[in-house]
């Protein structure tokens, strides 16, 4: 394997040949040499606008797999892809517009004239539509330029990607992801999760996230194995293709919404050999639903944007529901004091470190916050909690922000949400703990009813006495239609906070 991601990248499509690497419903297909060759058009392309290794070049586009090509000829030029969120509205990309400083911002042909205004007012020099239409579009000057056939050479320590992250706690930073990073996760995820040629994904995440980017497509390049790109998760798309797939990667949301559909069978499901879920915690109640229907045993795994997947559960062996498995080949994690950093004793929760070629170099353009978060040792504080069992599987406890703390006292929300999801009536909840005039925080819980259920707060908190110490009982029960979420099925629990901050203020 090449330090340069692309080469490696390269070589495999140059094997390939013939085989699919990407196909959609509608018939769109790109053969691995089909694909090659559009990268290096695409790379004339973005040569001819000015593109040279280690400018950054902005991307939000749609999902298709023209997107795909644009971050392999983004790569082969070495340059520095950067994918954005396809939701970011025009405000919130003038922010990573001048925090990215990018070449070349590629924007949805609907957005161009918006596009055009922000890369202005933030001195981006060059903007342009992918499109397949469209006169002047990436595409089709692709199709007009000189083919860029090299391949930029690059270290392993060069950028290969700027991601932001979801901004679930806070606002988006720019991890810096370097060739290593990349191709160490890669390789590692192919061995651990058996990837060959013969495997087709059934792809149905974003592509602006490390998961639908670099887990799925960047583990389907390395293998040499194909895909069937979806624009999005649709439960009866998802129904009729199983039977043609072999693994699929997914978010829990994905699994439950399968789960309410009566066509889910074993029958539908025996040509899949992998069924993997992340970026949010799996509940062991679906993890078991899952497998008494389909027989498949979900694999779960943990990762990160700055950090790639740093564990998973095994392959063969015990996929156990309620962990994300043991650290991945050359990933090490330690447990320490949220306060003190020490080591605690194993069985103990405390902050997740890690370690290993998959962990990113720092925060684009936040040195301060990088140099808080990654210690000088190399580890990477992730800001989860989590407790690491005798047989050494990795429990996440829950974000280091969503800690609650009452009176003195640390209350796990993950830990109350579990008891409360188990009473009748109650489809699923989210606990949060906000500002309080006598313990500090004030454990909160927002509670999702099935449809036609009556339960009440009285109730709710009548349940929970016997299975809960007082201090984790919560304080206040809500009701919601349902939890706020994101995409990748992350419950939004800054909106929580915000929406119920005067709860216990206006009690006094
Ligand atoms: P921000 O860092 O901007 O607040 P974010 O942490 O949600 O946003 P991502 O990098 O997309 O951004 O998400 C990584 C986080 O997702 C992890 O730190 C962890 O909290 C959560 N996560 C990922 N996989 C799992 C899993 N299997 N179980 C529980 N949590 C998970
Ligand atoms: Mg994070």
């Amino acid at each position: 394997m090449s330090d340069n991601l692309f080469e490696t990248f390269a070589a495999r499509m140059h094997d390939r040949g013939d085989a699919t690497f990407i196909a959609t419903r509608e018939g769109r297909h790109y053969s691995y040499r089909e694909a090659l060759a559009h990268t290096s058009r695409i790379a004339g392309a973005l040569h001819a606008l000015g593109v040279r290794p280690g400018d950054r070049v902005a991307v939000q586009v749609d999902k298709s797999p023209e997107t795909i090509l644009l971050y392999l000829a983004c790569l082969r030029l070495g340059g520095v892809y950067l994918p954005l969120n396809t939701g970011y509205t025009a405000e919130e990309i003038r922010y990573f517009l001048g925090d990215a400083e990018p070449a070349l911002f590629v924007c949805r042909p609907e957005d161009l004239e918006a596009a055009q205004r922000v890369a202005e007012e933030t001195g981006c020099p060059q903007v342009a539509t992918l499109g397949t239409q469209a006169d002047g579009s990436l595409l089709a000057q692709a199709e007009q330029a000189t083919p860029f056939e090299t391949i930029e050479p690059r270290d392993a320590n060069d950028l290969a990607a700027i991601l932001y992250t979801s901004g679930t706690t806070g606002r988006s930073k720019g991890a810096m992801l370097t060739h290593r990073n990349l191709a160490s996760n890669a390789a590692s995820l192919v061995e651990a999760w058996r990837f060959s040629e013969s495997d087709r994904l059934i792809h149905a995440l974003p592509i602006f996230h490390t998961h639908g980017l670099f887990v799925a497509c960047n583990v389907i390049l390395m293998a040499g194995a194909s895909m069937l790109f979806l624009p999005r998760f649709d439960v009866d798309t998802i129904i009729e293709e199983l039977p043609n797939g072999t693994t699929m990667m997914g978010v829990p949301t994905f699994y439950t919404r399968l789960l309410q559909d009566d066509r889910l069978t074993r029958e539908l499901t025996a040509n899949m050999r992998l069924f993997t879920s992340g970026s949010a915690p799996l509940t062991a109640e679906t993890h078991q639903a899952f497998e008494q229907r389909t027989g498949h045993a979900i694999l779960e795994r943990y990762g990160m944007t700055e950090t790639n997947m740093n564990t998973s559960n095994p392959y063969d062996g015990d996929r156990i529901a309620g962990t994300v498995g043991t650290p991945l080949p050359g990933v090490e994690i330690r447990i320490t004091d949220r306060e003190t950093h020490e080591p605690v004793a194993q069985g103990e929760i405390g902050m997740l470190e890690v370690r290993g070629p998959n962990v990113f170099i720092g925060y684009w353009r936040m040195p301060e916050k990088t140099r808080e978060e990654l210690l000088d040792d190399g580890f990477f504080i992730t800001g989860d909690l989590a407790m690491v069992d005798e047989r050494g599987y990795v429990h996440i406890v829950g974000r280091d922000k969503d800690l609650v703390i009452s009176g003195g006292y640390n209350v796990y929300p993950k830990e109350v949400e579990q008891v409360i999801d188990e009473i009748d009536g109650v489809v699923e909840s989210a606990v949060i703990g906000v500002p309080h005039p006598d313990f500090g925080e004030g454990v909160t819980a927002v509670v999702v009813r099935e449809p036609g259920a009556e339960i009440d707060e009285a109730q709710v908190l009548n349940s929970l006495s016997g299975h809960l110490a007082k201090y984790k009982q919560p304080k206040r029960v809500f009701f919601a239609d349902s939890l706020p979420r994101n995409t990748m099925g992350k419950v939004q629990k800054n909106q929580l906070r915000q929406q119920y901050e005067d709860t216990y203020a206006k009690a006094r």
